[in-house]
C-alpha cells in the first residue's frame, strides 16, 4: 500500500507493522522501512566508521567489524568518499603546474569558491549572488554584524534566544562592546517559560512587538543546537522587519537538515558552517547570505582584495571596485582544499535533493521518537526503570532530525556506556544527550540498533544502583 503524503510517522510505523503482522517495535519494521527507502543508496557515498576504530569502544560488548551507530552528524558529518579524489586532483595540479593552477582546471583556484555556489543555492533557498563561501562561521557572523548592527541611541539592542551557542553569544557581546554599549542593557535574551525547555513562537513575537523599536538586530539560530528546536524563520523575520529591525539567522544546525527559503522569506542575512550536516570536514568552508534587496546598500566594514570585481582585481591599481552584495564581503583568496571537500558533499545533496531528504528525515526521526516512547512497552509496569525524556518539540514543523534526550539515570553513565557499545552521539551540559539520525547516511535499522543498545545501557544503570 502506498503511504499517503499526510501520514504521520507513528502511523507509518503502525501501518507497516500491521502489513507484516508484527509488533511496531519489531526489527522487521526497521528492515522494511529501509527496503522502501528511496535514498538508502546514498549511505554508500560515505565512509561509515567501524566499531573497532572508535576510541571509547569496549570490544567485549560488540562485534569489532560492524558499523558504528553514527548519530553525530549534527556535530561532524561523515566523510564523502569523493573528498579524497577531489583533494588529489588539486594536489596533483599544484605539483604539476604550480601557480598556473590559479587559472586552469576544473576548479581554477581564484574562483574555486564560485565554482560550487550553484550547488549551495538550493540548500539555503537563495540565488547565487546572495551567497558567499568564505571563512569560518563565527568570522562570518562578525563580518555580517559589523555591517547590519549600526546602533543608535534609540535602537541599540540585539535580540537572541536563551542559551545561544557560546560563539554566537560571545560574538554578540563583543560587537556590543565594540560600540561601547552596556552588554546587560543591549543583549536582549528571550528565555523559555518557567518549567519549559523550548521557546514559544507567540512569546518571541510578543517581545518583538513590545520592544522592537529599541531592537537593531534580531539574531536567532535557525535550529537550536541544544534543544533541537526549529524556529519559525519566516514569522520571526516578518515580525522583526515590521518593527524596522534587521533579522539574521545562524543556520549552523539548520542547513542541510531542514528546507530553507532565505530569499523568499526575505531574511536580511544569515551564516552557517559546513562541517555539521553539510559533511565538509572539521573547519570547513562556511557560508554567508545577504538578501539581494541589500546588494547596493549594505557594504562590508572590512574589505580585502577578493571583494574587488574579478575583471579588474589583478590590475593592482588600488582603486576598489566593490562587488555588490555578499561577495564583496570576501576578504582573502579561497582555500581550495576546503572547496574540494565541500563540493564532494554538495554534489550528493544535489542528487538527493533537500525535499526528499527532509521527507525521509521526518520519518527517520519520527521512528526514533516512536521507538523511544515504546522502548519498554513490554515491561512498562516496572516503574523503577530509568525514564527517557525528549526535550525536542514533538511536532514535525518545530524540529529537524536531532532529538535531545534526558534521563532519570545519570547522563554521564548513559553516555559513556553508549560509547562503549559503538553509539556515536554527544552529551551537552546540563543533562542532555543529542542524537541525530541523518537521512543521507543513517538507516532505520541504525535507529533500531540504537534503541536496543540504549535499552541495555539503561538496564545496566538500573541494576547498578
Ligand atoms: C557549530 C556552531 C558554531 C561554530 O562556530 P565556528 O566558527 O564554525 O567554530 C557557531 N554557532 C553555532 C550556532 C553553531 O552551531
Amino acid at each position: 500500500m502506498e503511504p499517503s503524503p499526510l501520514e504521520l510517522p507513528a502511523d507509518t510505523v503502525q501501518r507497516i507493522a500491521s502489513e507484516i503482522g508484527c509488533h511496531p517495535t519489531d526489527e522487521r519494521v526497521a528492515l522494511r522501512l529501509d527496503e522502501e527507502d528511496e535514498l538508502k543508496h546514498f549511505r554508500d557515498y560515505f565512509y561509515m566508521p567501524k566499531m573497532r576504530d572508535l576510541p571509547p569502544i569496549d570490544l567485549s560488548l560488540v562485534n569489532k567489524d560492524e558499523n558504528a551507530i553514527y548519530f553525530l552528524g549534527n556535530s561532524l558529518g561523515l566523510q564523502p568518499k569523493m573528498v579524497k579524489t577531489y583533494l588529489e586532483e588539486e594536489l596533483d595540479k599544484w605539483a604539476k603546474m604550480g601557480g598556473y593552477g590559479h587559472e586552469v582546471g576544473k576548479r581554477p583556484w581564484i574562483t574555486g569558491d564560485e565554482t560550487i555556489l550553484g550547488l549551495m543555492n538550493d540548500i539555503v533557498g537563495a540565488n547565487e549572488k546572495e551567497i558567499a563561501l568564505m571563512n569560518g562561521l563565527s568570522v562570518n557572523l562578525h563580518l555580517l554584524l559589523l555591517s547590519f548592527f549600526k546602533p543608535t541611541p534609540k535602537r541599540y539592542k540585539i535580540l537572541l534566544e536563551a542559551k545561544a551557542f557560546p560563539s554566537d553569544h560571545y560574538a554578540i557581546e563583543s560587537q556590543l562592546q565594540l560600540h561601547g554599549l552596556n552588554v546587560e542593557e543591549s543583549m536582549r535574551i528571550i528565555k523559555p517559560r518557567e518549567g519549559e525547555e523550548t521557546l514559544r513562537i507567540e512569546d518571541i513575537l510578543e517581545v518583538i512587538e513590545k520592544e522592537g523599536d529599541s531592537i537593531a538586530v534580531v539574531l536567532f539560530s535557525g535550529l537550536h543546537f541544544y534543544t533541537g528546536q526549529l524556529f519559525n524563520i519566516p514569522a520571526i523575520t516578518k515580525a522583526g522587519q515590521a518593527k524596522g529591525c534587521f533579522v539574521g539567522f545562524d543556520l549552523a544546525h539548520a542547513v542541510g537538515n531542514v528546507e530553507l527559503h532565505l530569499h523568499d522569506w526575505g531574511v536580511d542575512f544569515a551564516c552557517w558552517c559546513s562541517y555539521k550536516y553539510l559533511n565538509a570536514g572539521a573547519g570547513g568552508l562556511a557560508g554567508a547570505f545577504i538578501h539581494e534587496k541589500h546588494a547596493y546598500t549594505i557594504k562590508p566594514a572590512l574589505v580585502g582584495w577578493f571583494g574587488h570585481e574579478l575583471s579588474t582585481r589583478f590590475k593592482m591599481d588600488n582603486k576598489l571596485q566593490l562587488i555588490p552584495g555578499v561577495n564583496g564581503f570576501r576578504i582573502s583568496n579561497p582555500p581550495i582544499f576546503l572547496v574540494c571537500s565541500l563540493q564532494a558533499s554538495l554534489e550528493i545533496f544535489r542528487q538527493a535533493t533537500m525535499k526528499a531528504l527532509r521527507r525521509k528525515s521526518i520519518l527517520l526521526t519520527g521512528y526514533l521518537e516512536y521507538m523511544i516512547k515504546h522502548y519498554r512497552s513490554n515491561d512498562r509496569a516496572e516503574t523503577k526503570k530509568p525514564v527517557v525524556n525528549i526535550i525536542t518539540p514533538s511536532s514535525i514543523e518545530d524540529r529537524g532530525c536531532q532529538l535531545t534526550l534526558t534521563f532519570s539515570a545519570p547522563m554521564t553513565y548513559v553516555f559513556q556506556n553508549l560509547g562503549k557499545r559503538g553509539v556515536v552521539c554527544d552529551k551537552r551540559e546540563p543533562d542532555g544527550i543529542r542524537v541525530a539520525p541523518v537521512p543521507l547516511y543513517n538507516s532505520f535499522h541504525d535507529v533500531y540498533k540504537f534503541i536496543s543498545l540504549l535499552s541495555s545501557v539503561l538496564d545496566s544503570a538500573e541494576t547498578k544502583k
